[in-house]
């Protein structure tokens, strides 16, 4: 199969939804990353998107739907709380867990009696989503544990050959995954961090919970529990406070191989002589950076260091989770 990488224009639009209509999968621009989407209604097409990722089983995807779709089509109600924050966040990169109706096919939600709605505010995924009118299932568009795809090569690097279209919408401005936010409770509980943040959404719904997983339970956001977002190279990781460990490491590396560090600007300031990838100084920077340069770094590098960034509130918090899975750093 040839795989075409091309802007959303009318025509390729009009492909995409007959790709999309025939249980085709079709990789598409949103503002946080790039999503591998096939329909939600069809078995066979949402099945075929765990066998090209190699994703397991019982890692529920996530539904996209435009800014106009009745979700209560899908939904079976809904808090005053999360009309409100729809309302403040929506399109945007929001994730909302619901309790589902089971229209969508069994394979979406892999046996939870929830479905996870997001509706992202790039004009490439709307465009895409108006035309399809049809929920689409995606997960991120990429391989199962490599680093999840912000630009149409990235995609193209795990998936050629393998689909048909892949709708280019530019880098992904946002950088990480969305937040994904339990909205079946009394309280709305983030299960996992993201660009809109827990102070945001309290501010909105009046009270924010942060999921943590207890000791044996079955996780309530299955992807959570799986090692993710890896580079193809090794890597080894120091607290600021070791920089001095983390340049012998460099050293050691460079005798027979390629080492290149990842950390914020102001570290990157202080490793002159060394190969730097510059995660930017700001929360959102490094958001947009961090997996473009994960890319980047596995391409260039045999080993990565990564060096913990200084901030840690709001956005940071997404930032520092896939920080942490990718170098494999307990927390
Ligand atoms: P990805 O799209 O690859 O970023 O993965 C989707 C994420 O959404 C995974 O971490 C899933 O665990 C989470 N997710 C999807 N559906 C649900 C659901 N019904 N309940 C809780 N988490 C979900
Ligand atoms: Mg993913």
């Amino acid at each position: 199969m040839q795989t075409k990488i091309l802007a959303p224009s009318s025509g390729w639009l009009e492909l995409a939804k007959k790709y999309i209509e025939a249980g085709e999968v079709v990789a598409f621009h949103t503002e946080t990353v790039y999503g591998l989407g096939a329909n939600a209604f069809s078995d066979e097409a949402v099945q075929k998107i765990y066998a090209l990722k190699g994703r397991p089983a019982d890692n529920p995807l996530i539904v996209h739907v435009h800014r106009d779709y009745d979700i209560t089509r899908l939904i079976d109600g809904e808090p005053p709380y999360a009309a409100l924050l729809r309302s403040a966040f929506l399109p945007g990169p929001l994730t909302m867990v619901y309790p589902s109706k089971g229209k969508v096919s069994k394979y979406v939600s892999c046996g939870l009696d929830t479905l996870a709605i997001r509706v992202p505010s790039s004009p490439a995924a709307q465009a895409f989503l108006r035309e399809a009118d049809l929920p689409i299932a995606a997960p991120s568009a990429n391989l199962s544990k490599h680093v999840s795809p912000v630009t149409a090569r990235h995609v193209y690097d795990d998936f050629n050959g393998k689909i048909p279209l892949i709708l280019d919408g530019g880098a992904c401005n946002g950088g990480i995954e969305s937040t994904v936010l339990d909205c079946t409770g009394e309280i709305p509980v983030i299960l996992r961090e993201g660009l809109v943040t827990r102070e945001a959404v309290a501010a909105v719904a009046g009270d924010c919970g942060v999921y943590k997983m207890k000791e044996g339970e079955r996780p309530k956001s299955p992807g959570m529990a799986y090692k993710h977002y890896s580079p193809r190279c090794k890597t080894a990781y120091f607290p600021r406070s070791r920089l001095d460990e983390a340049m012998a490491c460099y050293e050691d590396e460079a005798r027979s191989g390629s080492p290149c560090f990842l950390c914020e600007s102001a570290v990157c300031a202080l490793l002159r002589g060394f190969e730097t990838l510059d995660l930017g100084g700001t929360p959102e920077e490094m958001a947009r950076r961090l997996y473009l340069l994960l890319r980047k770094g596995e391409a260039r590098a045999t080993l990565l260091i990564g060096i913990e960034p200084s901030e840690h509130g709001g956005v940071m918090a997404g930032v520092l989770n896939r920080l942490h899975r990718a170098f494999g750093v307990e927390t």
